[in-house]
């Protein structure tokens, strides 16, 4: 098909914030981004998210940007838990809509805000098709071996309890920007990607196919975040409602929202916790330890899933800039083939780029993950196919 301008509208719609973007899904530009925040609060004149996405709308049109005249042929809808029902970019219709509400179980926290952002958006662009794409997807395939937890089994498989990984557009998307940038075939390129943002994960893959991944049954398993805790001994849940009369609930939003960097330092935010850090804060630097340490331990295991590993990849906000925490995860890895080369890790710049020395055995690269460019891209070729 002929592709002159043709973007799409991908909105990834969060519990207090919705952010969206204009994507021309073939030059791979921005048109138009924007985020509304604060959904709910009083103060903020956006009491849902109807009032989100008219404001959004309303920021576009100020922008001389019409949605039904700008050759928009899709939105697409960021959506965090695919269940095992949804592991390609689904358009959506009233059906689909509803197994969405039910997957809504599986993830509570997440997935409630993107089926309203659907809604809603179906509701003001009637006659555009609306297509889901699952930050699960990616992971769908997993080996048994990583993807099983071991629990009682007819228990995992009544209540669908699995690891089912998230973040797998920026890593699938990362992970053949990275191969590209090496001028290697992906089919014959094994790697680790380190999505660092406000949530971090970790994943193996050989190829196209995710051997392991951080996450599991929801966004909450493996590495120290900005403010969840990643992994711990599961009995601290039930040591917690026992011994501080916490109910099951509170400790849950404890180890999501209240925990990591945050639960440590009072900080979840890494730009302030290194000013912290530089200032003599013993709880900054301790967070920032346990941070660190969990990264290089996901890192040695995920050497050795792999046996060979041809890259290692840093990206989302503190991947793409914070040089200290790229040092310190790998650096001391030398024997394992990573040899980081100081300068260029502390270079800077923004774009795709090689931080490891050029006779290190195990390339080390920065990627920026673009998830909306991703999901622009599954839209097309899911309209497509
Ligand atoms: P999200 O997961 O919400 O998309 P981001 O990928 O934007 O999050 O990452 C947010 C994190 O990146 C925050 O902890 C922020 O402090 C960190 N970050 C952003 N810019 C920098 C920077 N220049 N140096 C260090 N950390 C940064």
């Amino acid at each position: 098909m002929a592709s002159a301008n043709r973007v799409v509208l991908v909105i990834n719609s969060g519990s207090s914030s919705l952010k969206y973007q204009l994507v021309d899904p073939d030059s791979g530009a921005a048109r138009a981004t924007g985020n509304v925040e604060r959904i709910g609060e009083e103060s903020s004149g956006v009491p849902d998210h109807d009032a989100a996405l008219r404001h959004a709308f309303d920021a576009l049109s100020e922008q001389g940007i019409d949605l039904r005249a700008c050759g928009l042929v899709a939105v697409g809808h960021r959506v965090v838990h695919g269940g095992n029902t949804f592991y390609r970019p689904t358009r959506v219709d009233d059906a689909v809509l509803d197994k969405l509400d039910e997957l809504s179980e599986l993830a509570p926290l997440h997935n409630p805000p993107a089926v309203k952002g659907i809604e809603v958006a179906r509701k003001l662009l009637p006659d555009v098709p609306h297509i889901a794409v699952f930050d699960t997807a990616f992971f769908h395939d997993m080996p048994p071996a990583a993807a099983t937890y071991a629990i009682d089994r007819g228990l995992a498989e009544r209540w669908q309890i699995r690891r089912y990984g998230f973040h797998g557009t920026s890593h699938r998307y990362v992970s053949e920007q990275a191969a590209a940038f090496l001028g290697r075939p992906l089919r014959g390129t094994k790697q680790i990607v380190l999505h660092l943002g406000n949530g971090c994960s970790a994943s193996a893959i050989a190829g196209t196919r995710p051997l392991d991944t951080s996450m599991g049954l929801t966004p909450l398993e493996g590495l120290v975040m900005g403010t969840r805790s990643g992994d711990i001994d599961p009995s601290i849940v039930s040591y917690l409602c026992h011994m501080a009369k916490m109910g099951v609930d509170e400790v849950e939003s404890m180890l999501n929202q209240r925990s990591g960097v945050l639960g440590l330092s009072g900080e979840r935010d890494f730009r302030r916790l290194r000013a912290m850090i530089e200032s003599g804060d013993g709880a900054a630097q301790l967070a920032y330890s346990v941070f660190t340490h969990r990264l290089r331990k996901y890192i040695g295991a995920y050497l050795a899933v792999l046996g060979h590993t041809d890259v290692i990849t840093f990206t989302a906000g503190i991947g793409e800039n914070d040089a200290a925490v790229r040092r310190d995860a790998v650096s001391g890895l030398e024997e394992l083939g990573v040899v980081l080369d100081e300068r260029r890790n502390l270079g800077g710049g923004r774009g795709a780029r090689q931080i490891s020395a050029e006779d290190s055995p195990i390339a080390v690269l920065v990627i920026p993950t673009n998830e909306e460019l991703a999901i622009a891209r599954d839209c097309v070729s899911a309209l497509s196919g």
